[in-house]
């Protein structure tokens, strides 16, 4: 039987076997590894054993079962896990970019990516253009015999553009530019490495995690860039050490084997919710609308059976609507007034005054972000529908419809 490409199918076929038989791998609670003798040590230290661990903050058993795992789900050669989404981001900047070199970004970014490639790379002197990522013209059209890295995000926060990552990939290959892309808001949905990406971000405090009680993120690629990024001499995530602690890891683990149900539902009730709030008359951004930019585009690029993603943006036209409206849906219990994603309840929260402030006014308002629009990450709800009605009343209240 021919299978075509399912990322939970990849993570499902995994058998990670703890020492003692436990189903689920051992939280290896150390932060240092004994040799049996001094050589053995020399030789790990100097990358040459394979198996062998040597001391946490390079390589931990509980972070390799998880980085595994996310290799086998994005199909890339190997996977590294940190602390936190932005320390996946910005080690694997900071390995490939060096002074002088430049690198090509979607505009809408999350915002503190966003603040680290505006703010935090010209002390490196590190040059950085910023453009509409859906206008593949705007990105060649910028490239220079310095560009080392095009960044974008796969369904971009908060404006949920989708990138033509195979086009990007194409326009990166031809120039000798590396394409990274942050897949947070897609996992499962869209397989960015399947499409041409070289590397992938995650924050896995988000859809990966699933719970909202920890912050981290990953970072996969190649082999070589992996061991490149925790080689001992010069590696960044080696040597600015952000490492996520082994009982988280093995926690994030055990999520990730339920993130392909998880996903499925935050899609189907975000459609919903999506299709009920149009039907109203309202703006609404989601990219399973047939009338989303760039709904012809993931329809040709996505893993089908994982929907279009659980984020839905809505359009309130004034931030004082948008604030009394997250107010009354909070009252309603329809979710929490709270920034990030990907939790089981729904969370609101106007982006331009929040996860997206980092972005100054003037150019929020050239990339149409209104200061209005209130973006929901849509939860698992066994009823969205009552949920849909809850949203419904506070609108009528508001007198929006
Ligand atoms: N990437 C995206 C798309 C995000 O939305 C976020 C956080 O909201 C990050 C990266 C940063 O992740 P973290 O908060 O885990 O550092």
């Amino acid at each position: 039987m021919k299978e075509t490409f399912d990322p939970a199918t990849r993570i499902q076929d995994m058998l990670q076997f703890d020492e003692y038989g436990g189903v689920n791998p051992a939280i290896t609670d150390s932060s240092t590894f004994t040799f049996l003798d001094p050589e053995t040590m020399t030789e790990t230290f100097l990358g040459h054993t394979e198996g062998c661990f040597l001391y946490s903050r390079h390589w931990n058993p509980s972070n390799k079962c998880l980085a595994d795992a996310l290799a086998a789900m994005e199909n890339t050669e190997s996977a590294w896990v940190t602390a936190s989404g932005m320390s996946a981001i910005t080690c694997s900047i900071l390995q490939i970019c060096s002074t002088g070199d430049h690198i090509i970004t979607s505009v809408t970014t999350y915002g503190g990516t966003f603040a680290f490639l505006k703010n935090y790379l010209p002390k490196f002197q590190i040059d950085v253009s910023f453009v509409d990522i859906t206008d593949l013209d705007s990105v060649v059209k910028e490239i220079r015999p310095n560009t080392k890295l095009i960044y974008t995000e796969s369904i971009t926060n908060p404006l949920l553009q989708v990138s033509d990552i195979s086009s990007l990939s194409s326009i990166a290959r031809k120039h000798g530019i590396i394409l990274m892309v942050d897949n947070t808001f897609s996992p499962m949905m869209i397989s960015p490495a399947r499409l041409g990406a070289d590397i992938v971000v995650y924050s896995m405090t988000k859809f990966i995690n699933g719970k909202n009680d920890c912050v981290a993120g990953a970072i996969c690629g190649t082999e070589e860039f992996i061991n490149i990024l925790s080689n001992v001499n010069d590696g960044t995530a080696m040597l600015l050490g952000p490492v996520l602690d082994p009982l988280r890891s093995s926690a994030i683990l055990k999520n990730l084997h339920t993130l392909h149900v998880r996903m499925k539902q935050h899609s189907s009730n975000a459609m919903l919710v999506a299709t009920e709030l149009r039907k109203l008359g309202l703006t609404v951004r989601y990219p399973g609308l047939p009338d989303h930019p760039q709904h012809d585009l993931l329809n040709s690029m996505f893993n089908k059976e994982y929907g279009y993603g659980g984020m839905v943006a809505l359009e309130m036209n004034s931030s004082g609507l948008a604030n009394e409206f997250m107010r009354m849906l909070q009252m309603e219990g329809v979710g929490y007034l709270a920034v990030s994603l990907g939790y089981f309840k729904t969370l609101f929260s106007n982006s331009g005054k929040s996860t997206s402030s980092e972005v100054p006014q003037d150019l929020q308002r050239k990339m149409g972000l209104n200061e209005g629009l209130v973006r929901f990450s849509i939860g698992l709800d066994n009823h969205i529908e009552r949920s849909v009605a809850k949203m419904k009343e506070c609108l009528e209240k508001l007198h929006v419809i």
